[in-house]
């Protein structure tokens, strides 16, 4: 699938620039609507490098953030706000709400 990629915008160019040279062919024989229609196929050949190129930035930034959507929320953001949670630490503790409270460390919760 890579080498299709890479491949095709080479491939889209070469055509283009084939169309583009039957086109000229065509006007030095006198033959304007050739010309043209030639022309106009060689100028489609070269939009569709454009578009390739931007279809391949979107599916790489989708790629990105999928892959970053799917990763376990091990973050240094994740850890400090495990490490800030309230922790239960007496009796005392649940009836101040886990405000401040004479820790006596009986019957401990954890
Ligand atoms: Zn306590």
């Amino acid at each position: 699938m890579n080498r299709l990629v890479h491949a095709l915008p080479a491939a889209y160019a070469a055509g283009a620039l084939y169309l583009a040279h039957l086109a000229t062919v065509s006007q030095q024989h006198g033959s304007t609507t050739r010309t043209v229609g030639l022309g106009a196929c060689s100028l489609l050949l070269a939009l569709a490098i454009a578009h390739h190129a931007y279809s391949r930035d979107q599916t790489r930034q989708a790629r990105t953030d999928l892959e970053r959507a799917s990763r376990p929320l091990t973050t240094a953001q994740d850890l400090t706000v495990a490490d800030l949670l309230p922790v239960p630490c007496c009796e005392a503790w649940w009836t101040a709400a886990g405000g401040e409270h004479h820790c006596t460390r009986k019957d401990q919760t954890t």
